[in-house]
């Protein structure tokens, strides 16, 4: 249809052109023949070369006919004019081809173009999936909505799974006839339906087969597309196996380091009340005084057991995620107020100065673990400290976050510990001995604060004293 309208307009555009120098406006035969060149170019421009060639040849007949003296007839008088008539033939002719060439490079040009950023949108979606499950799930959707194909299937030879786009193939194939399909050396045409069947390989082997449905791009291309399902395939099986591989291996050097680090700490303890019970249960006399000492040992490092158990429970909990938090908008001077209360007993007889704005947002908390972080916080710093100096807690908005300050003026961290006192059971040389502690208090306010979409960190100064700043978002 779109043929016989351009073949019309072309003959009648043609027939204007006789008409208007024959009748209307009389001019030389040379810029008849200029105009009718510049018609037969434009239309090998616009319409190709078979156009340009039928009018050219019948421009020429025209021009001769209309033209060329003696006008009415086909033959020619004057040789020259012979000369001039073979001239705009040929031109037209030669000039069509040169136009015609031009526009099929540039439709050559823009074809190779969108393939390319059909393969480059393609490779960008699905290079960002790192997922196996997730990224054959999306392939069939990827090469249809960024190719535009009407339907995609992809079939995997291992297991026989297959994937669909959203719109299904229009001849549905079963598992046998693909499993020869994937077998294919390269991309073929399929013979039932307006598509083709795309191998797609792992090395040398066979992995399955592509079948894509009303994508018309050539087959280099159709093959890039199955090297880049294949590769994207590949890669993320491979990223899930480094994944999956140093999982296993955290989780190992994990449970070698807690049992370690809990074995370790569990002895000193356990040490400490075996020699006050044994010697409790000595038939030596004793005094009563030296009675209630070893009682206090005993009940003291049975406390410290317990906690180092419980802690070391509530960190592998949080390391599994094993434990659910609920964050909800809470306000920052509850918290603290809530914090204190719990840590009524601990605080006794210290100075403890509170500065929080009245206005400060609200931030997205689970109360109970966020009250844990400060009460670690708190403790530490009464243990720190020496008991004459303040405490001093206070808050700001930064940014889209609020941070949260427990300073004190007590011993301060040296700098080369104060990376490493976030780490499971990590204690500072400067307390290690003195102060009794687990090394578990900031490791697992950190595992909180993560959980929490949070950050915690500290400066601190030897001798004058640290500040330990946790950070939670706002609330939305
Ligand atoms: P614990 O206090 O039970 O040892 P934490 O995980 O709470 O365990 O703290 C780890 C280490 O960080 C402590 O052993 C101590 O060396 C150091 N630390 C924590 N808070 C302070 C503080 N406020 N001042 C000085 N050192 C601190």
């Amino acid at each position: 249809m779109v043929g016989l309208a351009r073949w019309s307009s072309a003959i009648a555009a043609l027939v204007a052109i006789v008409i208007t120098y024959r009748h209307w406006t009389h001019v030389n035969p040379t810029t008849v023949a200029l105009t009718l060149l510049l018609f037969i170019l434009s239309l090998a421009a616009k319409w190709g070369l078979r156009f340009a060639v039928v009018l050219s040849i019948a421009a020429t007949a025209c021009y001769n006919f209309f033209f060329l003296p003696p006008v009415g007839t086909f033959t020619i008088a004057d040789p020259q004019n012979w000369l001039a008539l073979f001239a705009f033939l040929g031109t037209s002719v030669l000039a069509s081809r040169l136009s015609a060439r031009i526009r099929e490079e540039a439709l050559d040009a823009r074809t190779r173009q969108r393939e390319l950023e059909i393969l480059y949108g393609l490779s960008r979606e699905l290079l960002q999936t790192e997922n196996v499950a997730e990224l054959l799930n999306v392939i069939p959707d990827q090469v249809a909505s960024v190719g535009g194909a009407s339907g995609v299937l992809l079939f995997l030879t291992e297991g026989d799974r297959i994937y669909q786009s959203p719109n299904p193939l229009r001849v549905p194939l079963d598992s046998s006839q693909l499993r020869g399909l994937a077998q294919l050396p390269s991309v073929t045409p399929l013979r039932d339906q307006a598509g083709c069947a795309v191998p797609l390989r792992a090395g040398v082997r066979p992995r399955g087969v592509l079948i894509v449905e009303g994508l018309t791009l050539s087959d280099d291309t159709l093959e890039a597309i199955g090297g880049l399902v294949s590769i994207s395939i590949a890669r993320a099986q491979a990223l899930e196996a480094v994944t999956r591989s140093e999982a296993a291996k955290a989780g190992d050097r994990l449970r070698s380091v807690m049992l370690d680090s809990i074995t370790h700490e569990l002895r000193t303890p356990l040490t400490s009340i075996k020699a006050s019970a044994t010697m409790l249960l000595s038939s030596t006399p004793m005094a009563e005084t030296d009675r209630l000492e070893l009682l206090t040992v005993i009940d003291e490092e049975s406390d410290r057991l317990n906690r180092l158990v419980a802690q070391s429970l509530e960190m592998a909990q949080l390391d599994t995620q094993e434990i659910h938090m609920g964050p909800t908008p809470q306000s920052v001077g509850d918290l603290v107020h809530r914090s204190l209360e719990a840590c009524h007993d601990m605080l006794a007889g210290r100075d403890v100065k509170v500065t929080i704005p009245e206005r400060l947002p609200q931030v997205e908390a689970d109360s109970a673990w966020i009250q844990k972080v400060l009460s670690n916080l708190l403790e530490n710093a009464t243990k720190y400290s020496p008991s004459g100096q303040p405490i001093f807690i206070s808050a700001e908005k930064r940014g889209e976050q609020v941070a949260v300050s427990v300073a004190d003026r007590g011993i301060g961290i040296d700098p080369l510990d104060q990376a490493l006192i976030f780490d499971k059971f990590y204690r500072a040389r400067s307390n290690r001995q003195n102060v009794s502690g687990t090394g578990m208090g900031l490791a697992i306010s950190r595992a909180i604060l993560e959980a929490h979409h949070g950050t915690i960190e500290v400066t601190s100064q030897p001798g004058l004293g640290s500040v330990f700043t946790f950070a939670l978002p706002l609330a939305p």
